[in-house]
């Protein structure tokens, strides 16, 4: 456990459980297809990285980043592209991998993009879900788990870029991030 966080919410064996059993039925939802996962930067990095290496259709990478505007650490509903994905999509069959999906905005704004693309297909894939916060309905395909309305990190989310590293999902101390406040 770190010192900043309250409690462990996920530990690295629920994770990884959950991950191998998201893998197997995107498996088998996309038998006999290529597959393009799109990560979103940084915080979906590494549910990514251990997600395709349990998926067995063949499967290709890029990656977006996208900010909100605005200073705040709400969603503000305007997305801005830091860093467009490198290839077309257009005929693909694309999966969007995210780590948390909160007002939905981000996601809401960039399902949007990604179709007027003209993709085959586009389907949604997040590690965590926090429906008590939606603001914008978002279609989740593949979650793992519905969590409750706390600031979590670790496991590739981050405060301030702060504990992406650390390797189960915790819930942070209140007091971390009401400092600056
Ligand atoms: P939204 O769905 O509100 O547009 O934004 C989702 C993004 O907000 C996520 O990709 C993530 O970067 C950030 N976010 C939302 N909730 C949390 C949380 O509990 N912890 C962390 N570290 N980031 C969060
Ligand atoms: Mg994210
Ligand atoms: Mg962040």
């Amino acid at each position: 456990m770190h010192p900043d966080c309250e409690r462990v919410l996920l530990s690295e064996e629920e994770i990884s459980a959950k991950v191998e059993e998201l893998g197997r039925q995107i498996s088998l939802d996309y038998a006999g297809q290529e597959l393009l996962v799109i990560g979103i930067l940084k915080g979906a990095m590494i549910f990514l990285a251990d997600l395709v290496r349990k998926i067995t259709v063949p499967t290709y990478l890029d990656f977006i980043d996208v900010s909100s505007y605005g200073a705040s650490s709400e969603s503000s509903g305007v997305v801005r592209i830091l860093k467009d994905l490198d290839y077309s999509i257009e005929g693909r069959h694309i999966l969007i991998v995210e780590d948390i999906v909160d007002t939905g905005l981000t996601l809401n704004y960039l399902v949007d993009n990604l179709k007027s693309r003209d993709p085959a297909s586009v389907k949604v894939c997040t590690l965590l879900d926090k429906p008590l916060r939606r603001v914008e309905p978002v279609a989740i395909d593949y979650n793992g788990f519905i969590i409750p309305d706390e600031f979590v990190v670790g496991y590739g989310l981050d405060y301030n870029e702060h504990y992406r590293n650390l390797p189960s999902i915790m819930v942070l101390r209140r007091e971390v991030y009401m400092k600056g406040e």
